[in-house]
């Protein structure tokens, strides 16, 4: 109902005269979806949630024309007896570091003037005039930043290996496929800032030395496409796109290709073969995309979330971005929060953050009274973890570690309702789906794996199911082409470990 309330706020700012005076500002998603639809009036920061059409007259009568702000429609936590707070002393915020999202609620992602108040294309400027390309690489490799994708590869290094192949011609190419259920990342960076996702990928460019980029987007996210394709006009508008941008001899341009909907796609060679126009299906590697890439070309693919920390790190230097996180993985890292937890949004935190945290801190914990069961992380290629997880500081690692892993990050709650088993399965039944039948061991076995978990679900199940479910899934893990197969089994084998019980009772008791 945003859209509608924006209407109304127009007409109301109209109705009373006050066109000149307000500015109003329709910005991306503020990540406090549970929230929503969020108004936040300055200067006073005055954060209104759930606003409803008939509160915007209200908004406009007391606040806008009296000066007094409407305290029964502010957060709850917005307001503490008659001290009104900042958005950044709510709860859900208080624990965020905000470098992807910086932009993201903030302005108005079809204003590239807005976003250049908020330092926009100053790294690319500064790139550009003071810096040359293998600096820049050794910029990027000292922050530590590792792709937020799902592999968590050094990013530095993959702008080194592509920018040391030889080839005439070389590409960029931008990952926002996000495809996992629950995970909705990269739409919201993509609809609140993407003008950051230009700045960063022409910066990529000059250090790999590429002068084409692609951005592959699902067709699903029609609001980040339209406003993508604004700001890339935009970008051309004002020269920081196209020929001898800030007159540095440097060349760089950007398209879109949308993608179909296809799961696989999010794969980087079976995204690369999209890009050109072929069925999306993977290939071995190596080569790997930096050495033969789009039409067998270098390529620099990197997904959305990873290219927009670059600009902040060029300006705030590796040593800033370094300092934040743990050892092994730096900065921060955007999770999708949603499932039986209060706050469903989209957060930005400090890797190293406990997953207790994030789950009772910034999530508010679990509706209803209801009892922790599990948090899945990653996705369909992801693992549940359990109580005595919580604890854990959130890193590439330690979820690895556990069985489960960082994923692009969608982070599912299980409160003591739901069946792990049934999760098992619906993830599953998601890869089935997905699998896009090149190699047996996946097209094949997954869906023996579906059906030997239907059979547990339906109260047939034998216990001899349980090893042969653990064999299928291993070999699957071991024989599979790309990443799709490789860790479509770790739902099973996480919820296998970890609440083999619930397994058991199926099998044995017959429920
Ligand atoms: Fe296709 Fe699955 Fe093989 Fe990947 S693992 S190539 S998705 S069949």
């Amino acid at each position: 109902g945003s859209m509608t309330i924006l209407e109304k706020f127009e007409q109301e700012l109209e109705k009373h005269g006050l066109t000149k005076e307000v500015k109003l500002v329709k910005t991306g998603c503020f990540g406090l979806c549970e929230a929503g639809p969020i108004v936040i009036v300055y200067p006073e920061g005055a954060f209104y949630s759930r606003i409803k059409l008939e509160d915007v007259e209200r908004i406009t009568e007391e606040h806008l024309l009296k000066g007094r702000i409407v305290k029964d429609l502010l957060h709850k936590e917005a307001v503490d007896e008659d001290k009104i707070k900042s958005i950044n002393e709510v709860g859900f915020y208080k624990k965020q570091k905000r470098i992807a999202l910086r932009n993201c609620g903030v302005i108005n992602p079809e204003n590239i003037e807005e976003y250049i108040a908020m330092d926009g294309y100053r790294a690319l400027g500064k790139v550009l005039t003071e810096m040359k390309p293998e600096e820049v690489i050794e910029v990027i490799k000292k922050s530590g930043l590792r792709g937020r994708g799902g592999g968590g590869f050094p990013t530095g290094l993959k702008w080194e290996f592509t920018a040391k192949a030889t080839g005439d011609q070389k590409y960029v190419a931008c990952n926002a496929d996000e495809g996992d259920p629950g995970a909705f990342m990269d739409r919201s960076i993509l609809e609140g800032d993407p003008h950051v996702i230009v700045e960063a990928m022409a910066i990529a460019g000059y250090a790999v030395g590429a002068n084409q980029g692609y951005v592959y987007i699902r067709a699903e996210y029609p609001i980040a496409v339209k406003r993508l394709q604004i700001a890339i006009d935009q970008a051309r508008e004002y020269g920081l796109l196209g020929k001898d941008i800030f007159g540095s001899g440097f060349d760089f341009d950007l398209e879109i290709r949308l993608g179909a909907g296809a799961f696989v796609c999010g794969e980087e060679t079976a995204l690369l073969q999209s890009i050109e126009g072929k069925r999306g299906m993977p290939r071995p590697r190596p080569p790997f995309p930096a050495i033969k890439g789009l039409w067998d070309k270098p390529t620099l693919l990197n997904n959305v979330e990873t290219y927009a920390n670059v600009p902040q790190i060029i300006l705030n230097g590796p040593e800033w971005f370094a300092s934040i996180g743990t050892e092994k993985s730096k900065g921060t890292k955007v999770f999708a929060l949603g499932g039986k937890i209060n706050n469903t949004g989209l957060l930005e935190i400090p890797m190293g953050t406990t997953l207790r945290e994030v789950i009772f801190e910034i999530g508010g914990g679990i509706p209803n009274g209801k009892k922790f069961k599990a948090v899945q992380t990653g996705g369909p290629s992801g693992g549940c973890l359990k109580e005595e997880h919580l604890d854990t500081p959130i890193d590439y690692d330690n979820l690895i570690a556990l069985g489960s892993m960082m994923g692009s990050g969608g982070m599912i709650v299980m409160d003591e309702d739901n069946c792990m088993v049934d999760i098992a399965r619906f993830f599953l039944d998601f890869t089935v789906d997905e699998s896009c039948g090149k190699c047996t061991p996946c097209r094949e076995g997954t869906k023996r794996m579906l059906e030997i978990l239907e059979k547990i679900t339906s109260g047939k199940g034998e216990p001899e199911d349980l090893e042969r479910l653990e064999n299928l899934a291993n070999t699957i893990k071991s024989a599979s082409l790309c990443g799709l197969g490789q860790t479509a089994p770790n739902p099973v084998l996480s919820t296998l470990k970890y609440f083999r019980h619930e397994y058991e009772a199926h099998v044995y008791d017959k429920k």
